[in-house]
């Protein structure tokens, strides 16, 4: 059904009034809320097709790459959702500098776009005031001449200063739900507004900010309309979602994961309201299986690229793909190269960032 209503190629004899209608860049709450709960098919192949070529005006065949490095899994929160999470009991590791730069140019040599360095609420780092953190994001800039994001959570100003200065390109740092009171039940005891003001600062700091909402954990179709708009009034340059994942030993570790239809209308909608957007389609959810749907929803970027046996995992679906090569660029290529698209050479991301607004 999904692979009908996303690859579907039949316009034929469809309504261009609805079409143009797709385009107008600008929805209301009450129409994107009309958009996620409608289940017709015609219109959601109209819509992921309407999301794609928008896509391919913008970018053409390309479609970018990041190499995911999450270097410590340690961290001091208790997020309802995360198998990372502080209380949980599980084996943890802290990478040392040395192994973050060797996996750092494994991936850029393998040839990804960037290179996202991802951690928990790690207290060492917090402790050594991020200045490993700011050591690597510089000589991963200045020795590999290749472009960082860094989602280290929360921080002060002082550190987002530390980071931009070292060269940080993004800071991302994911609400999850603009929805306050869902957001105090899925990120318990964190503060809405310090998050949200901790990207604001950075943005004004001249980093470029990642927002993200997680599918699937409690939401009504009316507060994704509300996170799509956010995301646009607070400027973030790369949108995300993510299809909620039970994770073991977590308090929501019997919950359902949501249909995927959820989190590609998302995507296409995401495509529509923002057509230069960064947006990713995550390995991290289905794994190298679930790039296709994900693209040909309108993402045009590849995320949780993790070499094989390093040690490294991902977040939501730790280990998937991972050992077995699945989550690298050659496999991710080879699937687009069967849809017509191609990765983009770093260059041409760069130019993306700089000249594509
Ligand atoms: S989502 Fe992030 S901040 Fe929350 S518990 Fe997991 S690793 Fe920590």
């Amino acid at each position: 059904m999904i692979e009908e209503q996303i690859n579907g190629n039949q316009t034929e004899g469809k309504d261009v009034k609805d079409m143009q209608d797709l385009r107008k860049r600008t929805f209301s709450r009450q129409e994107l809320t009309e958009l996620l709960r409608s289940d017709d098919p015609q219109l959601l192949q109209e819509l992921f097709e309407t999301a794609r070529k928008i896509r391919d005006e913008v970018q053409g065949n390309k479609i970018f790459a990041y190499g995911f490095v999450y270097f410590t899994t340690y961290c001091r929160n208790n997020c309802n959702f995360c198998y990372y999470r502080k209380s949980n009991g599980i084996e943890r590791y802290r990478k040392s500098e040395e192994e973050i730069l060797a996996i750092s140019k494994a991936l850029i040599d393998s040839g990804v776009d960037l290179i996202d360095l991802t951690m928990g609420e790690d207290p060492a780092y917090h402790n050594d005031g991020f200045e490993t953190l700011a050591r690597i994001v510089r000589r991963i800039k200045e020795e590999y001449d290749t472009p960082v994001m860094v989602s280290p959570g929360v921080v002060d100003r002082e550190i987002i200063d530390k980071l931009a200065d070292a060269g940080a390109d993004f800071y991302a740092l994911y609400q999850e739900t603009h929805n306050r009171e869902l957001f105090a039940k899925l990120r318990v005891g964190q503060d809405y507004d310090e998050r949200m003001n901790a990207k604001l600062y950075a943005k004004e700091k001249g980093m470029f900010i990642e927002e993200g909402l997680l599918a699937g954990v409690g939401e009504k179709e009316e507060d994704i309309a509300d996170s799509l708009l956010i995301m646009g009034e607070i400027g973030a340059r790369q949108v995300r979602v993510m299809s909620f994942i039970p994770q073991e030993g977590s308090p929501m570790e019997n919950c359902r994961t949501p249909d995927r239809l959820e989190e590609l209308k998302i995507i296409a909608l995401m495509r529509l309201l923002y057509p230069t957007a960064l947006i990713p389609a995550s390995l991290d959810v289905d794994g190298i299986g679930g790039l296709k749907d994900r693209i040909n929803a309108g993402a045009n970027l590849i995320t949780s690229i993790i070499p094989p046996k390093s040690g490294f995992m991902g977040v939501a679906q730790n280990t998937m793909d991972v050992d077995e090569g699945g989550r690298t660029v050659k496999e991710a290529a080879a699937i687009l190269d069967e849809m017509g698209l191609r990765i983009a050479a770093k260059d041409e991301y760069r130019r993306f960032l700089r000249e594509v607004k």
